[in-house]
């Protein structure tokens, strides 16, 4: 195997085994499904050149790539029969349009596991070795397409989807192989990419809105209460929704974790007076958080763990979530979770503990625009941060705890993604009612916080990169990476990164990026905060 794509990775790729826990065998398989995808990719894309469109083809385009993200899928058979599924609906396409000569695209595999697994290993991910600048950006590309796919598959769970999204991650897939492309030609894919990314989080952020309310400022126990209980990890508010509803008057309360925080802030979410509070912090500290649980545990999405021999029988996942072994439901059906709450002791008395604020999102804070206007023209706030991104394991991380600490006390932080765990219930203060700590919401309410930023741009007659408004992003998994190209998609400069930059990318690559949109490895706080302040 090979595999860089996380921020976790060791010594520069995992060749043996995941840190994440990925096997070789999972590593060839989801190595396959991107090879089938791919070839799918092509027949669509040609199709639609001629007006013929496949709904299916679009959506399993992107469970797939959503399947192969970071800590999503770890379940040899899923991938069996995603692949078996993807080569389905390639033939569909293939039947109408006529066969395209090209190998990836007319790739017949076999139906054996352990024949798909050397499958895999014989294609691999990227097929240019010869080129690592363009092999760099063929992964930037890809792994930003996997973040697009992941946000594009929770925005279709909630009724969103665009031609224009599905067309773009075809020709990106179909295009990806290309050895001929210019500089310039793979600029245009990735920043496409990060286009094709801000219209996916702006359909979620309707969706999720359109749904579930605009999220309005809300206190979170992060204690508990006396009764059964159940816990709802990663971003899939519909799940957590079909589980509130399948679990009114039964006496289980529900519990978020990890990147589930913010939807205690949703309207038609906070309503149900069992949706209690959040318990844990963020992903990577889930086998020890798991373990301490008293209820059973649904993942929705990633990031999910290799479930220790405590709570494997009471781990459910559903979606595009897998671990062999693990009892996996279709959505919103729960009943199995519900009872093996029931048969669990849940929490034996009342504990609420201390409490956090969530749920400042774009309309809570552009509904006090007044006040924060005035606050900056009158010099009370001086400075904005957004701090935010992803949580990981690896070292270094503190940089963002010590950051938010250190901030003068006439500043904002906006902070969005779990990254906010590092500092989530640091008491900050406020300014003139202004809470300093702001929590934006999950990964992909990098939208609203991109609102958030636009609206104060036009109050002051500027642009965003004139704001004194600073980004200092943590990233682990391929959803960061599809932000990040968001944000130098729409111009944003000086972009501050860590804790370490992506191991696929080259120093040219860097450079690119470097000359582009002055983005910057994190540094020490003391150095950054007076390069960010001065
Ligand atoms: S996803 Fe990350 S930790 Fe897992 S195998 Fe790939 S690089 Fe390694």
């Amino acid at each position: 195997m090979f595999c860089n794509q996380c921020e976790q990775t060791s010594k520069g790729a995992c060749v043996t085994v995941g840190v994440c826990g990925k096997t070789n065998e999972v590593a060839a398989l989801q190595d396959l499904l991107t090879y089938v995808t791919k070839g799918l990719a092509m027949y669509a894309f040609e199709a639609r050149k001629k007006d013929i469109v496949n709904q299916a083809a679009d959506r399993f385009v992107m469970n797939a790539l959503f399947m192969t993200l970071t800590n999503v899928n770890f379940d040899p058979l899923r991938f069996k029969d995603a692949i078996a599924e993807g080569v389905g609906l390639r033939k569909e396409l293939q039947a109408k349009i006529g066969t395209i000569n090209d190998e990836i695209a007319n790739y017949e595999p076999p139906t054996n596991l352990d024949e798909l697994i050397t499958e895999g290993e014989r294609v691999g991910l990227i097929a240019n070795d010869e080129n690592e600048d363009i092999r760099s950006l063929q992964q930037v590309l890809l792994y930003g397409l996997r973040g697009v796919a992941a946000y594009a598959h929770h925005a279709y769970i909630l009724g969103k989807e665009d031609d224009k999204v599905y067309a773009f991650v075809h020709k990106a897939l179909a295009t990806i192989g290309s050895v001929t492309l210019s500089l310039d030609e793979w600029v245009a894919l990735v920043l496409g990419c990060g286009e094709a990314n801000l219209i996916v989080m702006e359909l979620l952020d309707a969706g999720n809105t359109e749904t579930f309310g605009h999220p309005v400022p809300t206190s979170v126990p992060l204690g508990h209460r006396k009764g059964k209980a159940i816990l709802v990890s990663g971003h899939d508010l519909k799940d957590l929704l079909d589980l509130l509803k399948a679990t009114v008057g039964k006496g289980i309360n529900i519990y978020t974790h990890g990147e589930m925080l913010p939807a205690h802030g949703y309207p038609e979410l906070k309503k149900y007076e069992h949706f209690y509070g959040h318990y844990g912090t963020a992903w990577q500290n889930q086998k020890k958080e798991f373990a301490n649980f008293p209820g059973p545990i649904l993942m929705t999405t990633n990031c999910i763990q290799e479930p220790k021999e405590s709570y494997f029988n009471t781990i459910f996942t559903t979606g595009p979530v897998g671990w062999e072994g693990v009892r996996h439901l279709p959505n919103g059906q729960y009943e199995e979770l519900i009872n093996t709450a029931l048969d669990m002791p849940g929490f034996a008395e009342d504990d609420p503990g201390q409490s956090i604020m969530c749920g400042f999102a774009h309309n809570a804070v552009l509904n006090v625009a007044d006040q924060v206007i005035a606050g900056v023209k009158a010099g009370d706030i001086k400075h904005f941060f957004l701090v935010g991104g992803c949580d990981g394991a690896k070292a270094g991380r503190n940089y963002y705890t010590q950051l938010v600490e250190e901030t003068p006390d006439d500043t904002v932080i906006l902070t969005l993604g779990c990254g906010k765990f590092r500092f989530y219930d640091q008491e900050l203060g406020d300014i003139g009612g202004i809470p300093r700590l702001l929590d934006v919401g999950q990964c992909n309410d990098a939208y609203s916080a991109v609102q958030i930023a636009v609206a104060l741009a036009e109050a002051f007659e500027c642009g965003v990169n004139d704001l004194p408004l600073s980004m200092v992003l943590s990233w682990y998994e391929q959803k960061a990476v599809s932000i990040l190209l968001s944000l130098f998609h729409l111009g944003i400069k000086n972009i501050r990164l860590g804790p370490t930059l992506p191991a696929f990318i080259t120093p040219n690559v860097l450079n690119v990026l470097v000359e582009n949109f002055n983005i910057q490895p994190i540094s020490t706080v003391e150095e950054d905060l007076a390069a960010m302040l001065g």
